[in-house]
């Protein structure tokens, strides 16, 4: 009977779903296999699970009735209980979990134990929308598989060699030094994508390069030789470029006026803000950019356009915290699939030396840049689970190594 082969469960646990990824570590930690995915929605009402295969074939669904859909517990256990029962003959040996917060002392990923559990848990106020979601799981598997490795990997991780001019507010000295800075997000997107960067534009690599994230949730970042100079998203995930539902950058004043005018409390602000913003609130159709894009009412148009306007601004501020720019770089759900996103948002760069080739364009290729233009466009697929995956081998390695 052949041994079991270990491989590796990552999570990503937020307010009302659960997504999973299996991989299996290859020749080395950068060649993951990815063995299959999936997540279950509507954690809380009515919960459902999806998993495929890595080409995408679907291997199961199942429906939870009202009740159960609240219990994480279950939920999780059925995620286990499913990985196991498919991949029959592998072996659970470590879950690696997103993290949105980890303040500014954890800027790498780290082996969980009860001090760090501590630790996250007071960073919760700093992201009160997902911290605790993300946590649950490690709490319930640390709880019933006390011996299961666990790994934590930050999102605001790779924004810590931002330089101290990057993080500051310009408000009083007592309330940066109590930790109200831009520490930034979506970092396990901006290591993954650097690190294609790296494997396949070395030399560009080291150089001076803004990456636009842009799905759902959108920041920009200024990675100088593969390390975050500056990002638009900052203390929270609202600020920087508008998003599906958030606002993005607005003027502090417009807040103080809807509290002092409109009455408007807390919780109606954060509704406001978080939820009814962005491109759903400019557009009153839709969150999602597909949807608008393909909408000829005006006011879709206006959305589209001001993103598109934002984030070419953004791009510009990005390059100025490098001194300059040699490439420019898509990711995500619009910045991988949307070609008439990433030209809008070209044209309005041309003044800086981008300009997009529309064959290549079209097809999403790799390299997307016209020829001979003096910033090349390149647009790289993100995998925030398989970088999530490779910490989490790199950190048992690491913690095995000097145990
Ligand atoms: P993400 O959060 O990275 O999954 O990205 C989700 C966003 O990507 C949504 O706004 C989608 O509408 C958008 N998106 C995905 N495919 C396309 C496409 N082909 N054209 C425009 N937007 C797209």
């Amino acid at each position: 009977m052949r041994s079991k082969q270990g491989v590796y469960l990552v999570l990503n646990a937020g307010s009302s779903s659960l997504k999973f990824s299996v991989f299996r570590a290859a020749a080395n930690v950068v060649e993951l296999e990815a063995l299959v995915s999936g997540q279950i929605s509507g954690i809380g009402s009515s919960a459902r699970f999806q998993a495929k295969s890595a080409d995408r074939r679907p291997l199961g669904e199942h429906r939870w009735d009202d009740k159960e859909s609240a219990c994480r517990d279950t939920l999780l256990q059925y995620v286990l209980d499913w990985v196991n029962g498919t991949l029959i003959g592998d072996e659970i040996v470590a879950v690696g979990h997103r993290i949105v917060h980890g303040g500014l002392s954890l800027g790498k990923p780290m082996r969980v134990t009860p001090t760090l559990l501590d630790e996250l848990d007071r960073l919760v106020p700093l992201a009160p929308l997902h911290q605790p979601h993300n946590l649950a799981p490690i709490r319930i598997l640390a709880q019933k598989f006390p011996e299961l490795a666990q790994v934590a990997c930050f999102d605001t991780a790779f924004h810590s060699t931002q330089p101290a001019i990057a993080r500051s507010y310009a408000l009083p000295r007592a309330l940066t030094d109590e930790g109200i800075c831009s520490y930034g997000f979506h970092g396990l997107s901006y290591d993954y994508v650097t690190s294609r960067l790296m494997e396949r534009q070395p030399e560009l690599a080291h150089g001076r390069i803004v990456i636009c994230h842009l799905g759902n949730g959108s920041s920009l970042c200024a990675v100088k030789d593969g390390r975050s100079m500056d990002t638009s998203m900052g203390f929270s995930a609202l600020n920087g470029v508008p998003m599906g539902t958030r606002s993005g950058s607005i003027d502090p004043g417009v807040i103080l006026y809807l509290m002092r005018e409109k009455k408007m409390g807390y919780a109606e602000l954060e509704d406001l803000l978080y939820r009814k913003s962005g491109l759903l609130g400019v557009s009153g159709i839709s969150n999602d950019m597909k949807v608008l894009q393909d909408s000829e009412d005006p006011a879709a148009r206006a959305a589209v356009e001001l993103f598109c306007h934002r984030v070419a601004r953004e791009v510009a501020a990005m390059a100025t915290s490098m001194g300059g720019l040699d490439a420019l770089v898509f990711t995500a759900g619009i910045g991988e699939n949307s070609p008439e996103i990433r030209a809008l948002i070209a044209e309005r760069l041309a003044w800086l030396g981008v300009s997009v080739d529309s064959g290549a364009n079209r097809t999403n290729a790799f390299e997307i840049s016209a020829a001979d233009v003096r910033v090349p466009v390149f647009v790289v697929p993100t995998n925030e689970e398989k970088m999530i995956a490779r910490y989490t081998i790199t950190v048992l390695g690491e913690s095995m190594a000097s145990a």
